[in-house]
């Protein structure tokens, strides 16, 4: 059963310390040198005049040098850049306004880059939350939690069983929804204002919301402002690393600019975290139940049709596990 899996996958695993984060990490090793050499050929066969000219230098928001930003393609309009010291992914864009974009459509299937029915999808949703929150205590049991882009509450519903729990939402149809539901949630951005209001906190979770982000370090670092010594963030994002990432190229199902300006890899994430003075306590490729109706609107967004919402597969799950995304739990040292 899905669920059991998930739990399965957490619970044979119960890795906690520094040391699990390499032995986590290791086992691509080999992987990482095959997918290397692909993106090597990759580069050399579309590395002409044009592509060398695109390059940019940035300082890097991850690893904190200026760097070289690689030119590797476009997509959607927007300029793919690789930051050559940290692996950090960045996409350029004109003009892209998130608070016009993440309205109620992006979560009912109208964007072709959202979600197909995330309110349909309420029990899946739930169940997967439920192993996160589950995840979560096992670095911190109880306390203060924020939810920084809360969506509709699923998670905050499943956490508020052990956390005092509240969240940050941009979409004020999601944030209204929350408030309806009870929960204790905000409407904006991760800013001082916001924050200021809620307090200090224990735990912060950002799920699938870093590489939305117009500024993730900016945010990340206002965050751990607001973070009490010895609290976590938790992060989930894609793995920009991955075999599949990289493979993959323009063609990766998370590469789906303007929505996602930022794809992290665990060194760009590594250096990120240092730099802020955090220390990466875990990193992992969770499995996860998904939405047949997800696995659906994303196959037929990729097969270049026009994805349509289906009803008949939203109570049904999958578990799936394409070692692309991560799970990254940052620990703020106790004074
Ligand atoms: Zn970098």
């Amino acid at each position: 059963m899905p669920e059991e899996r998930t739990q399965h996958s957490e619970d044979s695993k119960g890795r906690t310390g520094p040391e699990d984060l390499r032995g986590s990490v290791a086992p691509f090793d080999r992987v990482e040198e095959g997918a290397t050499a692909i993106a090597t050929l990759r580069t050399k066969n579309h590395e002409g005049f044009g592509s060398r000219v695109r390059d940019r230098s940035h300082v890097c928001l991850a690893c904190g040098q200026a760097s070289v930003y690689r030119f590797l393609y476009r997509k959607n309009g927007c300029d793919i850049l690789r930051c050559e010291q940290c692996g950090l992914g960045r996409a350029e864009t004109m003009g892209f306004d998130p608070e016009s974009y993440y309205t109620s459509d992006y979560f009912s299937g109208e964007r072709p880059d959202g979600y197909a029915d995330y309110i349909g999808t309420e029990n899946i949703l739930r169940r997967e939350f439920a192993g996160t929150v589950g995840f979560i205590r096992k670095f911190r049991a109880s306390g203060r939690l924020l939810d920084v882009g809360c969506a509709y509450g699923f998670f905050l519903h499943e956490a508020k069983r052990f956390f005092d729990v509240s969240g940050i939402e941009l979409a004020e149809d999601a944030a209204e929804h929350c408030r309806r539901s009870g929960l204790n949630v905000f409407t904006g951005q991760a800013d001082e204002t916001l924050l200021g209001r809620l307090g200090t906190t224990d735990v912060i979770v950002l799920l699938d919301v870093i590489e939305h982000l117009p500024s993730p370090r900016d945010t990340i670092a206002l965050l751990v402002n607001h973070l009490d010594p010895g609290g976590i963030i938790v992060i989930t994002t894609g793995d920009f690393g991955s075999l599949y990432s990289r493979v993959a190229g323009a063609h990766w199902r998370l590469m789906t600019p303007p929505q996602h300006l930022w794809f992290f890899s665990q060194a760009s994430m590594q250096a990120m975290a240092t730099s802020l003075g955090l220390e990466v306590e875990h990193l992992d490729h969770p499995w996860k139940v998904v939405p047949l109706s997800l696995i659906s609107f994303q196959l037929t967004r990729m097969s270049g049709l026009r994805p349509k919402r289906m009803a008949i597969s939203n109570r049904l799950g999958l578990p799936v596990n394409l070692f692309d995304a991560m799970r990254v739990v940052l620990r703020k040292p106790s004074r």
